[in-house]
């Protein structure tokens, strides 16, 4: 459970000056310029104690003070931000085709990048890969100065639950893989914390957490690149992930929209990615696996072939995307993935289909968002970032590691 209270812990001065802290730290974090008086009137808490806290979180370097402006009530106080000088947050996504990782400040703004092609291999060689290019990242000017926090990563396919094993990497070929392990045996560093989730999750907790202002209740981030996949993330202050018993939650990729339909990667017939995926696209259109598949098509977006079959690949899209509305009913849906790079073909259908569909059971005019990411390289590893800094702030046991 996040910050709430925990009969071990109950009694412990230290512990509740953490969680006051933590407070404090979220309702800045979501709403940047909030003063004391602010906060002392959101979170009940008195104004001693926010003073107290915010000098903290001042001396710890996760906030810092802006100009002076007008309160809820009382004489003007100083607008809180968070510190977005100080900490780093390192993210990186295994791909089917290669690796992406990212340094974020506490804000989630990108502060270095770097995407390396790699064509699927074994996951001791990607391991060591992945090492060698965070061990450059994490030396690189924008991070070296910077206190890092920990590293996530995100993985093409489920984790098993309350573990760091992926269970099935489908379009790589990996079964039961102790990634981060393997990972740790190559990279000494960062300290800190070190987490691992399936990608379409980071990627959806990466688009809520990141998020200031209006931030909805519920986000569902659809990946559609080389598999299909999504991820749920709802509530607050920590936002929760929907795993499943067994880690499939999301796996939208294999579930049947076609019974008795072509063999999927995962071994049944029919499922969502034999009518929608890069890896059934490449096959329908004769694309080589070590090819871009944007670049593979840009030349060719016109011809009637291409045309038909992203034509049909979008009408399966948004099966998927009505689907996932009436089984999961978000606030927000976000589309990326590689997949949303073939625009209007592939998208339109999908769209247009989702669009006229979504309020049929219901006979209402509410609309749910729907937003597409043109370039998604990064989202999943800035959402195992965010993963990151949700750790820091709310889990308790991360005290020590985070110095918050
Ligand atoms: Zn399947």
């Amino acid at each position: 459970m996040p910050t709430s209270t925990n009969q071990h812990n109950a009694g412990n001065l230290g512990f509740l000056k953490r969680l006051n802290r933590s407070a404090i730290l979220e309702m800045v974090r979501r709403s940047p310029g909030m003063t004391r008086a602010d906060i002392a009137t959101h979170a009940r808490l008195t104004k001693a104690t926010v003073g107290t806290g915010v000098q903290s979180l001042l001396a710890r370097k996760w906030l810092t003070e802006g100009d002076l402006k007008k309160s809820s009530g009382g004489r003007p106080g100083r607008a809180l931000y968070l510190n977005d000088e100080h900490y780093a947050l390192i993210g990186a996504e295994v791909g089917v085709h290669g690796l992406r990782m990212v340094a974020c400040s506490l804000n989630g703004d990108i502060l270095d990048q770097h995407h390396e092609h790699l064509p699927p291999t074994t996951p001791e060689i990607t391991a060591r890969h992945l090492a060698e290019c965070l061990q450059t990242l994490l030396a690189g000017p924008a991070v070296a100065e910077r206190h890092c926090l920990g590293l996530g990563i995100a993985v093409p396919g489920p984790i098993a639950p309350g573990q760091t094993v992926l269970r099935l990497a489908p379009n790589l070929g990996w079964r039961d893989v102790p990634f981060l392990d393997l990972l740790q045996q190559y990279l000494p560093a960062p300290e800190g914390i070190w987490l691992m989730d399936n990608e379409a999750k980071a990627a959806a907790f990466g688009e809520l957490y990141f998020r200031t202002g209006d931030i909805p209740d519920s986000l569902l981030y659809v990946s559609a690149g080389t598999g299909i996949g999504s991820g749920l993330v709802e509530g607050n202050p920590w936002p929760v992930v929907t795993r499943g018993v067994q880690g499939l939650a999301g796996e939208i990729g294999h579930t049947i929209l076609q019974p008795g339909g072509l063999y999927c990667h995962c071994g049944n017939r029919g499922c969502a990615e034999t009518l929608v995926s890069g890896w059934t696209i490449r096959a329908a259109l004769g694309i080589a696996e070590e090819d871009d598949l944007y670049e593979a098509l840009a030349s060719r977006l016109h011809d009637d072939e291409v045309q038909r079959t992203l034509k049909r690949a979008g009408q399966a899209l948004g099966t998927l995307l009505l689907n996932l509305h009436h089984t999961q009913n978000p606030s927000e849906i976000v589309l990326g993935g590689s997949l949303t790079r073939l625009g209007p073909a592939l998208l339109e259908p999908a769209l247009s289909y989702f669009e006229a569909s979504q309020n049929r059971l219901l006979g209402i005019s509410q609309h749910i968002p729907l937003r597409i990411i043109e370039d998604s390289t990064f989202i999943a590893a800035r959402g195992a970032a965010a993963q990151v800094l949700a750790h820091a702030i709310h889990d308790p046991d991360a005290v020590n590691r985070a110095s918050l």
